[in-house]
């Protein structure tokens, strides 16, 4: 079981922190065969085009795809590259979880976001209606709706929660998160007794992550309420660098850090690369899930994230969005180390 990979290394710090996971991965034995490809701001400056023509048929090959964050030319005629894979390879389900660590997160969090990821207001379908006015539609569809329910309360059964929210605002959108409303209940009868479900606004969310955010669990969001609470969770929790999304589908996944580029801090060293590290792991933990990779995948995964809990818990070399002043390299090298003792302790199983 060789798992074959596709690598996107991004824009801004996508390189950096993409080099530091895969470097933790390879160095703790994750054996599997790397493909590399361009896309983004920095490719489409090179050469005119915002992503490398075979990318779809490369990550339609693979076992998964793993990238960093993409910027996409502001230049009118191009659509979101990071978008254009979720849709294309039609990865429904947007998995963020967000747990606190001590001394760094603001309140006690233990939340999975659950986020819709084809459709709402990312069909980027917008049009001027002249007078000074401009529209975006909003697309809600009952298979979607229905599909990524089933996901959350999957997951929620899988990784042993007690209740999926979902979040909405159908009292201004009565038609579009009224249908999400109706399937999300639907879905929930066939879970009854086993996993609870009840609903909350959009804005109350935002409230309760930041001021109750250990009375949440798993919450399933459209589109873009996701995006936004995503932001949220990860203010209270510590900060953008620490938190990996897997964007999943029926056949394809892929999996990125939830940050953008971050191009303030892009080239100097800085960037905290565990959301990547995160990110990584959600892989791992998948790629066995889907019989790809064996033992060694789940005893790598389980000892990277044990090494990045202590890492920030000793607190000696955290980057300076956590307060302190290491670099990317001196972080990855505190992981590597702790992670490859704690493997020696107690994995070792051969795949
Ligand atoms: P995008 O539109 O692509 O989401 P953005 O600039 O709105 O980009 P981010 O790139 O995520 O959002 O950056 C938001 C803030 O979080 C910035 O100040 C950035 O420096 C910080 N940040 C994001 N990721 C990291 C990271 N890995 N390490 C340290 N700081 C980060």
């Amino acid at each position: 079981m060789r798992p074959k990979i596709l690598v996107i290394k991004g824009d801004g710090i996508g390189p950096a922190v993409v080099s530091s996971a895969l470097t933790i991965l390879t160095e703790l034995g994750f054996d599997a065969e790397f493909v590399f490809a361009d896309a983004g701001l920095d490719y489409y400056r090179r050469t005119g085009r915002p992503f490398q023509p075979d990318l779809l048929d490369l990550a339609r090959s693979v076992d998964a795809v793993y990238k960093g964050p993409i910027d996409t030319p502001k230049a009118s005629g191009y659509r979101s590259i990071t978008v254009m894979l979720r849709k294309e390879l039609d990865l429904y389900a947007n998995i963020r979880p967000f747990r606190s660590y001590p001394r760094i997160s603001l309140r006690e969090i233990d939340v999975v976001i659950v986020r819709e990821n084809t459709e709402g207001l990312y069909v980027e379908a917008e049009t001027m209606l002249g007078r000074g006015q401009a529209v975006a539609l909003r697309l809600a569809s009952r298979r979607a709706a229905r599909r990524v329910a089933e996901a959350a309360f999957n997951l929620a059964i899988q990784w042993g929660r007690r209740r999926v929210t979902l979040i909405h605002k159908a009292s201004i959108l009565k038609l579009t998160d009224g249908l999400y409303l109706e399937e999300f209940y639907n879905v929930a009868k066939r879970f009854e007794g086993r996993i609870e479900a009840d609903d909350a606004f959009v804005d109350a969310a935002g409230y309760f992550l930041v001021k109750y955010p250990e009375r949440l669990d798993v919450l399933l969001t459209p589109n873009l309420y996701g995006d936004i609470l995503s932001d949220v969770a990860a203010g209270v929790a510590g900060s953008m660098g620490l938190y990996g999304s897997a964007n999943i589908g029926d056949r394809h996944a892929m999996f990125e850090p939830i940050h953008g580029t971050a191009r303030d801090i892009a080239g100097k060293g800085i960037a905290n690369p565990t959301a990547a590290i995160h990110a990584a792991v959600l892989m791992l933990r998948w790629l066995t899930e889907r019989g790809v990779c064996g033992r060694r995948c789940i005893e790598i995964a389980e000892a990277v994230e044990k090494a990045v809990q202590e890492v920030i818990r000793e607190g000696k070399h955290l980057t300076p969005d956590l307060g302190g002043s290491a670099t990317t390299s001196e972080y990855t090298a505190a992981v590597l180390e702790k992670a490859s003792a704690i493997l020696e302790d107690g994995g070792g199983e051969e795949a």
